[in-house]
């Protein structure tokens, strides 16, 4: 059977090259790929998966079309995706999303999946009137921030030295809420509604710089955060049938209303505390971080499961609040990638074998 045929997660693994860090530092490559066989190699362990990219050869967009794109289709058939981005800190996660600011900005995940969205939008609109919002946020600490409020709201230095949001008076936290049709929405968070690629890109922009970072012994740049952009599309599309011979609108006309969302995740860093050297604040924000890592791999493999039994079992959403905001969008009808980020270098194999296993788990 083919790696990842008759499970609702797709796994691909992604192998950045050895960065100039690593290679001052002597570090060693001790991955291999084995060409034309999905298969990753890290010592005696050797893994299978959906897809793997090497870190030579591969270009994104040959990632794109294999594992994004069917979902960008999907998402016009009116079927919600989520591509999570998985790994240690500095193993390409934002890299490959694209949710660096201004870093990997053509070739990143999401400005891909912009280019491609509105080249389709393009060649249906005579047909199909469409409206698009976009919300950014991060989940840090159990507590989901808003990446897209209005700029006036800068960042500051909270009581307990974490760099923060200014909370405006009287301004309730945003919450995660369920429909009675079992739809995810967030309540108090910004949804920009947008009509070009470009208003698009500044939104990704806006909420990649104001991303919340801190820094580490591993990365300045680390993330101790779930960053989430969202795209939601709505369709309403007229049926052919419904314009008569002369062209002028039958009265009986059928329209069709879709709407279907796009969750583009840059998990945060799945190191353990004592790599980074964590302590005090920063060793908390790390238990609160693998509280979401740790419920999202036990959603994901009790999806896996479920197709595999053909049965109902419980898949526990409701541990974090990671899983429980993407709820509509893992399982189901809906269509999930995970991109497993490892860095070549010998010095990160121990995470490294970490990430597979993880990955391995959600086949
Ligand atoms: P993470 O988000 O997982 O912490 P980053 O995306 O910040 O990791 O990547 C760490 C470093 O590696 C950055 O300097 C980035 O530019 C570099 N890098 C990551 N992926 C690639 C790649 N595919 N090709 C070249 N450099 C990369
Ligand atoms: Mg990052």
């Amino acid at each position: 059977m083919e790696a990842g045929e008759n499970c609702c997660v797709k796994v691909a693994v992604h192998v950045r090259p050895l960065i100039a860090d690593e290679k001052l530092q002597g570090c060693k490559d001790c991955v291999t790929v084995v060409p034309g066989k999905h298969q990753v190699q890290i010592g005696t362990h050797s893994f299978t998966f959906d897809h793997v990219y090497g870190s030579t050869g591969s270009p994104s967009s040959v990632m794109f079309e294999e594992c994004i794109a069917p979902l960008v289709d999907g998402l016009f058939q009116g079927y919600n995706a989520t591509v999570l981005a998985y790994g240690q800190t500095g193993s390409g996660k934002t890299y490959t999303m694209g949710t660096g600011f201004k870093d990997g900005y053509q070739t990143g995940v999401i400005p891909q999946v912009m280019n491609v969205l509105f080249n389709k939008i393009e060649t249906l609109k005579h047909q199909t009137e469409f409206q698009l919002h976009v919300s950014f946020i991060e989940i840090l600490k159990e507590e989901v921030l808003d990446l897209l409020e209005p700029p006036c709201m800068s960042k500051q230095e909270t009581a307990n030295g974490h760099v923060g949001k200014v909370t405006v008076p009287g301004k309730p936290p945003i919450q995660i809420r369920e429909t009675s049709n079992g739809v995810i929405t967030l309540a108090g968070s910004t949804e920009t509604s947008v009509s070009t690629l470009k208003e698009m890109a500044a939104c990704l922009d806006q909420g990649s710089l104001s991303r919340a970072t801190g820094s580490t012994n591993m990365n300045n740049q680390s993330s101790r955060s779930h960053a989430i952009f969202t795209i939601t599309l709505e369709q309403m599309r007229k049926s052919s049938h419904a314009i008569s011979s002369e062209g002028s609108l039958n009265n009986a006309m059928n329209e069709e209303y879709l709407c279907a969302k796009l969750h583009l995740v840059d998990l945060a860093g799945s190191e353990r505390a004592k790599r980074t050297g964590s302590d005090g604040q920063r060793f908390k924000e790390g238990v609160h971080i693998n509280k979401g890592l740790l419920a999202l791999g036990n959603v994901i493999s009790a999806l896996g499961d479920e197709k595999k039994r053909k049965e109902v079992v419980h898949v526990p959403y409701r541990d974090s609040k990671l899983t429980r905001l993407l709820q509509d969008s893992l399982g189901g009808n809906s269509r999930t990638v995970m991109i497993a980020c490892i860095s070549p270098a010998d010095i990160n194999a121990e995470e490294t074998l970490n990430t597979l296993k993880y990955a391995n788990r959600a086949r």
